[in-house]
């Protein structure tokens, strides 16, 4: 039988694969036998990952809300012959203040890379995906954000209820190509941005470890496998879905 939860000879472009959790997504592609294609900003940052997959990859680098970016990476996973994922996983969450105190221009900035960045890369991925006529997945990754309603990061919580929008009408639009689409929406996650977010408000860290019932935040590689599932053989049936990866923190209220 073949194993269900490999993915020889397919390539996954993963979005903000620089750090945090899409560098952890793209290394666990790489041990599971696929090719990732790494696309953010920091050049450097993409190189060194690659260098030390156990696998080959490439690198895109730039900006996800640059509609070229996201065609050149498409096209480098097309002409490999075997793209099969899209983990659109770049974001950023740089203001923390009430709705009322937020700058509009905070709006554009967030919903330009959260959204449209995500939705470009899901454009230009989707469409070879159907003409390639294999099948293919793409894993949106939303957040707890938006599904409740946390106070002070008002446009990033619409950002991440937008994708999971977005999730839903891919899937509709291309389960007849056996694309399947799901959101992945991790709870609080030790990364640079939750370190940038907690430097700002000392008092966050505790706030979020009081609520949650395993008394801790997760890990990069505890969101990035239920991601790397999604893109597996092992999740053929599962499309149109927001799997939260919380540690039960919605479940708490
Ligand atoms: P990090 O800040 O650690 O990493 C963000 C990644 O996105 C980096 O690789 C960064 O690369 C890339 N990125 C940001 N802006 C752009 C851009 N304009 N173009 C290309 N790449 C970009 O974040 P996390 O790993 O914590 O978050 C990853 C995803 O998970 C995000 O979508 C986030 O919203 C989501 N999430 C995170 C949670 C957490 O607790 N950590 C909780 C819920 C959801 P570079 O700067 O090199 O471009």
């Amino acid at each position: 039988m073949t194993d269900p939860f490999r993915l020889d000879d397919r390539t996954v472009i993963v979005t903000g694969a620089s750090r945090g959790i899409g560098a952890a997504v793209a290394r666990i592609v790489s041990a599971l036998g696929g090719t990732p294609i790494l696309v953010a900003r920091s050049t450097d940052a993409l190189e060194a990952l690659a260098a030390d997959l156990p696998g080959p990859s490439r690198v895109v680098p730039g900006d996800v809300a640059d509609p070229v970016v996201a065609e050149a990476a498409a096209d480098a996973g097309a002409k490999a012959g075997t793209l099969w994922g899209l983990v659109n996983n770049a974001g950023i969450n740089p203001y923390y203040s009430p709705l009322t105190e937020t700058p509009l221009d905070a709006w554009d900035e967030i919903l330009r890379v959260n959204v449209l960045g995500a939705a470009s890369f899901a454009r230009a991925v989707g469409r070879r995906l159907v003409e390639a006529g294999r099948g293919g997945r793409i894993v949106n990754i939303a957040s707890i954000a938006g599904l409740t309603g946390l106070p002070n990061i008002a446009p990033y919580n619409a950002s991440k209820a937008a994708l999971d929008a977005m999730t839903r009408t891919l899937a509709v639009e291309l389960g007849p190509a056996n694309v399947l689409c799901n959101s992945v929406a991790p709870g609080t996650i030790g990364t640079e941005m939750i370190d940038q977010l907690m430097e700002a408000n000392p008092a966050l860290k505790e706030r979020l470890v009081a609520k949650a019932p395993l008394g801790r935040i997760g890990e990069v590689n505890e969101a990035a496998w239920p991601i790397a599932f999604l893109l597996t053989d092992a999740a053929s049936f599962i499309t149109g879905q927001v799997l939260v990866v919380d540690g039960g923190r919605l479940a708490a209220g």
